[in-house]
């Protein structure tokens, strides 16, 4: 997701009704670095919108995924977490505090990420979780 703007104007020309929750929703993903589950999001924002329903923030979450202004990261095998940046990068999921981190390509010591034709395949899209200690937790 680069700019809120645009991401309403992709969103309403989908025929998709931007109601205050749903707006929300979006702010609330816009430049976050946190990689939030569905029901953190719905946590944080009940507070602002009492009546936010979570299936509300689920499927504005689905929408921006199918628009391609999020991306969804499996980490865990009960739920999904949500990420705006949506350029090619890596996950690193810390096992002592149970963050998910950023691994940006210029981290990467050359390490490239899957693209391009793979044995006939054509990649449009890679995701990669590394899991370990990150360098807080060390
Ligand atoms: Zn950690
Ligand atoms: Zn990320």
């Amino acid at each position: 997701m680069y700019s809120f703007e645009q991401t309403i104007q992709k969103l309403r020309s989908k025929g998709f009704k931007l109601t205050p929750q749903r707006l929300a929703v979006i702010k609330y993903m816009l430049g976050n670095k946190n990689h939030p589950s569905a029901l953190t999001i719905h946590g944080d924002l009940k507070k602002m919108y009492p009546s936010l329903s979570f299936s509300t923030v689920y499927n504005t979450l689905n929408v921006l995924e199918e628009i391609g202004e999020v991306q969804s990261i499996h980490v865990f095998s009960d739920h999904l977490n949500y990420d705006p940046h949506v350029e090619p990068h890596l996950h690193f999921f810390c096992r002592e505090c149970k963050k998910i981190h950023d691994i940006h390509p210029d981290d990467m010591d050359g390490m490239q990420l899957p693209a391009g034709e793979i044995g006939g395949h054509l990649v449009r899209s890679s995701q990669v979780v590394l899991r370990g200690t990150c360098k807080d937790c060390r």
